[in-house]
């Protein structure tokens, strides 16, 4: 069993018809959503169920979801409908899109702090209209917050595009940029590398939601640097 992970390739889809293909007494198992579970420093979506329960429509509220294996978990605020249901997904939609903002202006930032000073990130994490990332640095270089903030605001009025494509592993592994974000950890198993590519800044492998262009993404501010020990400097930001 898998499901169908629709948010891969459409990520402005805010509706979904899928069918229940499991169940526990909380959560359903679908066969195709629009769910964003859990995942690469993304946090879930949120949103609602909504199924006939014999002649009148119901909606149930969906305030998680996790990925099992191939299968994606929907928690419920209510009772999970029966296996063989029709249900229409729909999306939080300003949470969504939020997430999605945040997800794309950390990729600028990874390409700006790339470009300018040849540093990796170690890690990251999300929320809507915001996050933190950790970069190798030891110190943080002189006026660091105002320069990255200003070049970050700069990608983002050029306006460029976020372009997702899907790659065989070994064209996957051939390119330079996808070798640098570590995309010969993804495991063996996986054949086909999804790609966001934000067109002449950064090139990654990454399975989240992100928006069509930059200049979706807003205005982009460092809120905070604080350092992690050695060789480890975490940049919180914030979205406007
Ligand atoms: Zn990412």
């Amino acid at each position: 069993m898998e499901t169908e992970l629709t948010y891969l390739h459409d990520a402005y889809r805010r509706e979904l018809e899928a069918t229940v293909v499991d169940r526990r007494d909380d959560a359903v198992a679908l066969d195709r959503t629009i769910f964003y579970p859990t995942g690469g420093g993304q946090p879930h979506d949120t949103g609602r169920l909504h199924h006939a329960a014999g002649a009148v429509g119901v909606a149930v509220g969906v305030t998680a979801a996790a990925k099992e294996g191939l299968v994606v978990w929907h928690q419920l605020d209510g009772p999970a409908p029966e296996v063989g249901a029709a249900v229409r997904c729909e999306l939080d939609w300003d949470r969504r899109h939020q997430l999605m903002r945040a997800h794309s202006a950390m990729h600028v930032l990874c390409g700006v702090i790339w470009n300018e000073y040849g540093r990796a990130v170690t890690g990251g994490n999300m929320e809507p209209l915001g996050g933190r990332m950790d970069f190798e640095f030891d110190p943080l270089p002189e006026g660091f917050a105002q320069h990255v903030s200003e070049a970050v605001n700069a990608e983002i009025a050029a306006d460029r595009p976020i372009e997702v494509s899907f790659l065989p592993r070994g064209q996957a592994l051939a390119d330079d940029a996808l070798i640098r974000t570590k995309v010969n950890l993804i495991p063996d198993t996986v054949q086909v590398i999804r790609v966001v590519d934000i067109v002449g800044l950064d090139r990654q492998a990454d399975g989240g939601t992100h928006v069509a262009r930059t200049g979706e993404i807003g205005r982009f501010e460092i809120v905070k640097t604080e350092s992690k020990g050695k060789g480890n400097k975490r940049v919180r930001i914030a979205l406007s």
